[in-house]
């Protein structure tokens, strides 16, 4: 990777950065009560909780990112040559992959891998055994 495209994905997680933390975490308002109509107390509760779930979801997302974005970040002040190196097997991370998620630790490879279902190499040999 060279420099230029390096300060392009400095711009990219800068651009990120400040989008991560100017906004204000998703928050969902209780429902008010709506005394015109019946019923609606009983169907609107877990409904409401669910909607809290979800925002609680989506606000540790955010933080997962932005921690993720500041490590790039910081990675690229202190060890900018091998910024864009998969930290797995040290390939370079493709530019476009970098593009399209600048704060990517890992190559597609290493990352396809992990999301991978567990166990379904290692199962194998104990039928094999028996
Ligand atoms: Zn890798």
């Amino acid at each position: 990777m060279n420099a230029k495209q390096r300060d392009e994905l400095k711009g990219l997680l800068l651009a990120l950065h400040s989008e991560l933390t100017e906004k204000a975490p998703a928050r969902i308002e209780p429902n008010r009560t709506d005394d015109a109509r019946i019923g609606g107390d009983e169907d609107e509760q877990p409904l409401n909780e669910m909607m809290q779930a979800i925002a609680s979801n989506r606000n540790r997302n955010q933080e997962g990112v932005l921690a993720r974005v500041l490590k790039a970040l910081a990675k690229l002040r202190d060890d900018p040559d091998s910024f864009g190196d998969c930290e797995e097997c040290g390939d370079e991370v493709p530019l476009g992959r970098l593009r399209a998620m600048p704060y990517a630790e890992l190559c597609v490879t290493c990352q396809g891998g992990k999301d991978a279902p567990k166990g379904r190499a290692t199962r194998r040999k104990l039928t094999d055994y028996t």
